[in-house]
């Protein structure tokens, strides 16, 4: 789950990591008075969206008086922002965060990631902080810094001299430094994060260490261990993603118009890739579990056709622990609780498989049977195509 930077910010907060005074977070909806904003200022306005990239975009905006501060975050609440990180997409800004602002005398970025390779944690380092790392990286290379990081026992005090060194920290905050970035990689262990990005970290004018932004990715398969984080909006998910949730139903939404109805992750996988061979594209990942009862298939369907994207089904099911004529019983029995008004193509294999067709057939619903996976796909691609 990605966090918004005043959720990132307030796990920071735990850490004693150093950051600016924040004055307030507002929805939209919200009186700007709410915010406090009893400093000397200026203040800093930032639109709290899952997307780097807001300062370029006229997401990040500077204030000298609490007046124009209030002025600039009311205009910022419902604004769309579109950064070079959204894909094009406007994101509305629904919430904005106001805090103490400072003069800027170096960036830097920091972050801690998962090195997929180690099967360990590392931060990536730059004293360039600031702009795109992805484009530093590519250009200069040999200026982001990688330091390994031991899972068990965090960063060691050798590593966080190391880097402080190699990120050129003035003497008087390396202290400080070595503190910060010990912390940071805690951030990363004791949250279950996959991403944990600080750019920049700054030395301030007045020559003081900041996490000026956050952004925390944390992993969802861990969430049973953060209570604070289930209890989160997922400012992501879509509504239908929403509703299949709350009905234990792995479902994702994608850009096609062929909707999926598999049993298993792997096997919903494999058909997403094998209805992109056949020309389409899939409109959404939906994995009913394996042990799909007649309520789970029902619900899946009203699921996948909620999507309007969708144009045919394709229902791809192995019957493993469940048989095939079940599983067949519940198509019939879920086509006539949801009005299924596309073409319905389904794949059956497994035990109970002849059974399970003849179910099918008997049915006298419009169905069309497949005998391959190949066969499937290559029906739901057409069946879109003349919908
Ligand atoms: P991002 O563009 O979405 O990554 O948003 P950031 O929070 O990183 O802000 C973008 C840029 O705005 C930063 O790199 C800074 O240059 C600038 N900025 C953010 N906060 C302050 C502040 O308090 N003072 C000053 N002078 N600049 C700031
Ligand atoms: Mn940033």
């Amino acid at each position: 789950m990605k966090l918004l930077e005043y959720e990132g910010k307030e796990i920071f907060e735990r850490y004693g990591i150093p950051m600016l005074p924040r004055c307030g977070v507002i929805r939209i909806g919200d009186s700007t008075e709410r915010l406090h904003m009893e400093g000397p200022g200026p203040w800093v306005v930032k639109a709290q969206v899952l997307a780097g990239g807001r300062g370029k975009a006229g997401g990040v905006k500077l204030a000298k008086t609490p007046a124009e501060a209030r002025e600039l975050a009311g205009q910022m609440l419902g604004m769309k922002l579109i950064t070079h990180q959204t894909q094009g997409k406007a994101l509305t800004v629904e919430e904005v965060l106001v805090e103490e602002a400072c003069g800027i005398a170096r960036e830097i970025y920091i972050s801690v990631v998962l090195d997929r390779k180690a099967a360990a944690p590392a931060i990536i380092a730059s004293a360039e902080g600031g702009m795109s790392i992805e484009e530093l990286a590519h250009t200069h290379p040999e200026k982001i810094i990688k330091v390994p990081v031991d899972p068990e026992v965090g960063l060691l005090d050798f590593q966080t001299r190391q880097l402080a060194f190699d990120l050129k920290i003035p003497q008087k905050n390396f202290r400080e430094f070595t503190e910060f970035s010990r912390q940071l990689v805690k951030v990363f262990l004791e949250n279950d994060a996959s991403l944990v990005e600080v750019n920049p970290l700054v030395i301030s004018s007045e020559g003081r260490l900041l996490a000026i932004d956050s952004k925390i990715v944390t992993d969802d398969n861990a969430l049973f261990r953060h209570k604070d984080q289930a209890a989160r909006p997922d400012h992501e998910a879509t509504e239908i993603e929403k509703e299949a949730k709350a009905i234990g139903i792995n479902y994702i939404g994608l850009d096609g118009d062929i909707g999926c109805m598999v049993n298993g992750a792997g096997l919903a996988m494999a058909t997403l890739d094998t209805v992109k061979m056949a020309g389409g594209d899939a409109a959404n990942f939906l994995d009913v579990g394996g042990g799909a009862s007649v309520d789970q298939i029902t619900r899946a369907f009203q699921i996948i056709l909620k999507d309007p994207k969708v144009k045919a089904v394709l229902v791809n099911i192995f019957g493993g622990i469940m048989k095939c004529d079940n599983i067949a019983s519940g198509v019939v029995e879920a086509s006539k609780k949801v009005e299924i008004d596309v073409p319905l193509i389904v794949r059956l294999e497994g035990t109970n498989v002849k059974e399970g067709r003849e179910i099918l057939a008997k049915s006298g619903i419009k169905i069309a049977q497949a005998s391959s996976l190949w066969e499937a796909a290559q029906k739901a691609v057409a069946a879109a195509k003349a919908n």
